[in-house]
């Protein structure tokens, strides 16, 4: 018999199958919306981010710009001289305070003369800048007093200064409007900065100088970073050509090469992650954003065009950790995970209790069968299942096993009843074969085995065994003359006769064959034999049974032949037989109706 799975195996599999794949599905589906909802969450902060900045510098360049044309416009028409230092001066240093991001407010003549107010450096410090004929052509840094105008001398520029020469008034005369300009670097006291250039005219459009404000890289950079809300992001702002104009972290912009200044393009900076967004956007200079890897990390960067009032193009870049955003990710992965190991186990507790409740009730139907197979089924019913057709099975069961159990009682009672009969039967066989069908009374067959048996007997036992041998007398002629049927009469009063006198427990009265018959006495002596067949012959000769054909007188006379012997050892009993046949042809011979031996003193044939 093939061995195969068993039956909760086969419950459970597939629903373990089905459950844990629906599990997985759903927890996958899970993983992927919650990792589509991070980036766009991530997405719309870089977004956000961006927007502020773009909003923050649009007020920041916008203010300068408003500055410049201000300052322009009150140069133009007088209400500020432009050979006025000290109102330049208290002027300049006033709008300094106001604007926070802003670095220097100056304005320049042809002339060479130059008045700025100037932010000090890492600091709220506002300086007076002069130069110009009365600083012999160099530039003087003041500190301010309480009109806002210079005061103490703080710094001696070392060569000539020459504002003509710079290249936001060089290229506010030459294009005739306000205008932007690279970047360029004040002196070595000074980073890189970023400004804007009014030309202001008088009278036949003659130039009367040139108003400038100016943003530096160090409040650039401030203002990127308070622009900046996500603690490990960065950003960073970049002109037309790819250089960079200021980072969040302050990282450097420049460095000198042999005297001359050289700017760093973002792929140059020092800060690898900036260095590495501009690479990216070297090599697919695209805006919007995109997932860049740095080092084992993901960032995701986001390039935004900024255009600026008078002709300002810059680029503003953020990058934002997605550490930041998965971080999110795997709190949530992690409570779903939990959600569904949970569901797991309490799955898969479910499917076994169901799957045990199913086959606990056939496995036990399957040992009841095994039990009545073997014949020990003890008759308790089948348990009760909650299953409907497992319940009807177990019934059916128990149906099965009842008339099982039926048929087995039923059988055994017929086996009863037929070895009962079969004995009945066997016992008439039994009889049959030692009895003699005419007379009743047993055959030769039997005759032979009794003798055997006594004979063996009185051999162990050293007892005598006596035989008679009875023989009808002219019974040829009573057939002759009366009938066979009436001859079988005869035959038959004459062995009950025989058998009447067959008293003691051991004696045996057999027919011997046709009209003769024998009596075997165990334990009898010749006495008491010849005692008994005098009796016989006399009872027969009593019966008085009618014989007119007999020469031995008118009715049925018997001649008995009688031997008694203590069988000696090796002695066969056909000896005994012998002797009484001796006997019976002595009585045959002397007349019939008579037994032989004669005992002296016994009854005389006829008396
Ligand atoms: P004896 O006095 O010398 O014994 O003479 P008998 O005629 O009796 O002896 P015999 O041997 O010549 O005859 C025996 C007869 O017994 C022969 C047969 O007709 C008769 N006989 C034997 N068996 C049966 C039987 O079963 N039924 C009947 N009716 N007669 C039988
Ligand atoms: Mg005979
Ligand atoms: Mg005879």
């Amino acid at each position: 018999m093939k061995r195969g799975v068993s039956l909760r195996t086969f419950l459970i599999a597939p629903f373990l199958l089905l459950f844990l794949s629906g599990v997985v599905l759903i927890g996958w589906i899970s993983y992927q919306n919650w990792q589509a909802s991070a980036h766009q969450f991530e997405r719309r902060l870089s977004d956000e981010i961006g927007q502020r900045i773009k909003t923050n510098l649009q007020q920041l360049f916008n203010s300068a710009a408003t500055i410049a044309h201000v300052n322009r416009d009150l140069l133009q028409s007088r209400q500020m001289g432009v050979d006025d230092s000290l109102a330049q001066q208290r002027m300049f240093a006033l709008q300094l305070y106001q604007m926070p991001y802003l670095t220097a407010i100056s304005f320049g003549r042809p002339s060479n003369e130059f008045v700025a107010a100037r932010r000090a450096r890492q600091g709220t410090t506002v300086h007076v800048v002069l130069s110009g004929q009365r600083t012999r052509g160099v530039l003087q840094i003041y500190s301010t007093g309480s009109d806002d105008s210079a005061r103490d001398l703080l710094y001696v520029g070392e060569s000539p200064y020459d504002v003509t020469e710079t290249a936001w008034f060089r290229r506010a005369v030459a294009t005739g409007a306000p205008s932007w300009d690279d970047p360029d670097h004040l002196d070595s006291r000074d980073g890189l900065g970023f400004g804007i250039g009014a030309p202001v005219y008088g009278a036949g459009h003659a130039l009367l100088g040139v108003a400038g404000v100016y943003v530096g890289e160090d409040q650039l950079s401030r203002f990127l970073e308070e622009s900046q809300s996500s603690a490990h992001g960065l950003s960073f702002l970049m002109d037309v050509h790819g250089h960079l104009l200021a980072t969040s972290d302050s990282s450097s912009l420049f460095e000198m090469r042999g005297g001359d200044l050289h700017r760093f393009s973002a792929s140059e900076s020092h800060e690898p992650r900036i260095a590495a967004a501009g690479r990216e956007l070297k090599r697919s200079p695209l805006t919007g954003s995109r997932l860049i890897s740095i080092g084992s990390e993901n960032y995701l960067l986001n390039a935004i065009p900024y255009e600026g009032p008078d002709g300002l193009k810059l680029t503003i870049g953020v990058l934002l950790p997605e550490k930041d955003f998965s971080g999110m990710l795997t709190d949530n992965l992690r409570i779903s995970g939990l959600l569904i190991l949970l569901s797991v186990v309490i799955g898969t507790r479910f499917g076994i209790a169901l799957t045990k409740r199913v086959s606990h009730p056939i496995e036990e139907i399957n040992q009841y069968a095994a039990q009545l197979a073997r014949g020990e089924w003890d008759g308790r019913p089948m348990p009760d299942s909650s299953v409907r057709e497992i319940n009807s099975l177990a019934h059916a069961f128990d149906g099965m096993a009842v008339s099982l159990q039926d048929m087995i009682d039923n059988l055994e009672s017929r086996v009863v009843e037929r070895t009962q009969e079969l004995e009945v039967v066997n016992e008439k066989l039994a009889r049959l074969a030692s009895e003699d069908a005419l007379t009743g009374i047993a055959n030769r067959r039997c005759f032979n085995e009794v003798l055997e048996r006594e004979w063996s007997r009185a051999q162990r036992e050293r007892k005598p065994v006596a035989l008679l041998l009875c023989d009808i007398d002219y019974f040829k002629a009573y057939n002759d003359n009366y009938g066979h049927h009436e001859g079988d009469m005869v035959l038959r009063d004459i062995a009950r006769i025989i058998a009447a006198h067959a008293r003691r427990p051991l004696d045996l009265a057999a027919r011997y064959g046709g009209e003769e018959f024998a009596l075997v006495l165990p334990g009898t002596h010749l006495a008491g034999a010849l005692y008994l067949a005098e009796k016989l012959v006399q009872a027969v000769r009593d019966a008085e049974l009618e014989h007119g054909y007999s020469r031995a007188g008118p009715i049925v006379t018997l001649s008995i032949g009688v031997a008694a012997l203590y069988p000696l050892h090796g002695e066969a009993s056909s000896r005994l037989i012998q002797l009484a046949d001796v006997e019976l042809y002595h009585a045959k011979d002397r007349g019939r109706n008579q037994v032989s031996p004669r005992i002296p003193g016994s009854l005389e044939v006829g008396s």
